[in-house]
């Protein structure tokens, strides 16, 4: 499976700012000054020894993330705005003539899980079919809801793709088979109107997807009592919205801490963890801040062998 990711803020857009860009400019340049950079050659070595924080943003596109089976097979994770670039990508292949069959997967229905459908060129080409899976009866309602008058120019129901609608029943607790060796199960999230995680499994990997959750030590010993969806994943993609003390400010808001996250990732025996849906509130500095408190707090924790990272836009794993 390859596995990429395109859309990973939380809750709203949160496109770098212009002081933002600046500020970064001049702490690049004034790093190029120290180190001496002198001849163009020089500057590819130089922006790959720069600090996470300067080498790139973490991005501003809320929830969107890519599975390509190993058969090639794309399967999209959630509509939040990053959808938008999968879609134009798309567009280079036989979505343009109106050939193309798109699989859409969808953990829930707020704003920034859908909102970049409505820019998803594929839909406005005829012949497109695109297959909509999802644990929620009234999926179509929803999507046909938020392209209504006078919200958008089109409704969705008015766009000339064909449309296919398949329930994921999670009280049937069977995964799903896509393909001969693809399974997807899919495990409720305590979130505010509910959100699911996505788990796929091929040649003996497990990926699993879960934004949008509120992770608390109660659910975590909950969970260990009994067989664990969460459990010896290669990759875990997890919400990790908040530093701790936020957290604890948020109740129920629906969204994990850093912190907890790491324990979630520790319990787990998971390999590879990528904190995701960002505060819009938080710069890329921040963001590294907590980066660099939760890898403290997993050495604190001692033994942990779960590989920490900071989900970027536009990164990729292959499992
Ligand atoms: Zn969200
Ligand atoms: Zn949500």
């Amino acid at each position: 499976m390859q596995i990429k990711l395109w859309g990973v803020r939380g809750s709203l857009p949160s496109p770098l700012t212009n002081e933002e860009y600046s500020s970064k400019l001049q702490r690049i340049l004034k790093l190029a000054v120290d180190k001496k950079i002198k001849t163009h050659g020089e500057i590819d070595s130089f922006l790959d020894s720069l600090p996470n924080e300067l080498r790139y943003t973490f991005g501003g596109d809320t929830t969107c993330v890519t599975v390509q089976s190993s058969s090639g097979k794309l399967y999209i994770l959630d509509c939040g705005t990053g959808v938008r670039r999968v879609g134009n990508m798309l567009m280079e292949g036989p979505c343009a003539q109106g050939k193309g069959e798109i699989n859409i997967m969808f953990t829930h229905n707020h704003w920034d899980h859908i909102q970049g459908l409505p820019f998803f060129r594929p839909i406005y080409v005829p012949g497109n079919v695109l297959n909509f899976y999802s644990p929620y009866k009234n999926q179509k309602e929803c999507l046909e809801k938020q392209m209504s008058t006078p919200f958008f120019p089109a409704t969705f129901e008015g766009t000339p793709s064909t449309k296919n609608y398949f329930l994921i029943d999670h009280a049937v607790h069977e995964p799903i088979i896509l393909e001969e060796d693809l399974k997807v199960s899919i495990y409720p999230l305590k979130h505010p109107q509910g959100c699911y995680a996505y788990k796929f499994e091929q040649n003996g990997k497990i990926f699993i997807f879960a934004t949008d959750t509120e992770f608390t030590g109660e659910i975590i010993e909950r969970m260990d009592n009994k067989t664990n969806f969460f459990k010896n994943a290669d990759l875990l993609i997890l919400d990790s919205q908040y530093t701790l003390n936020e957290a604890f400010l948020k109740v129920d808001w629906g969204h994990t801490s850093y912190t907890m996250a790491v324990n979630c990732a520790a319990n787990w025996n998971v390999k590879k963890l990528v904190m995701t849906h960002h505060e819009p509130a938080y710069s890329d500095d921040l963001l590294q801040e907590n980066y660099l408190l939760a890898l403290e707090h997993a050495q604190n924790l001692g033994g942990v062998d779960t590989e920490i990272l900071l989900a970027v836009e536009g990164m990729v794993f292959e499992l």
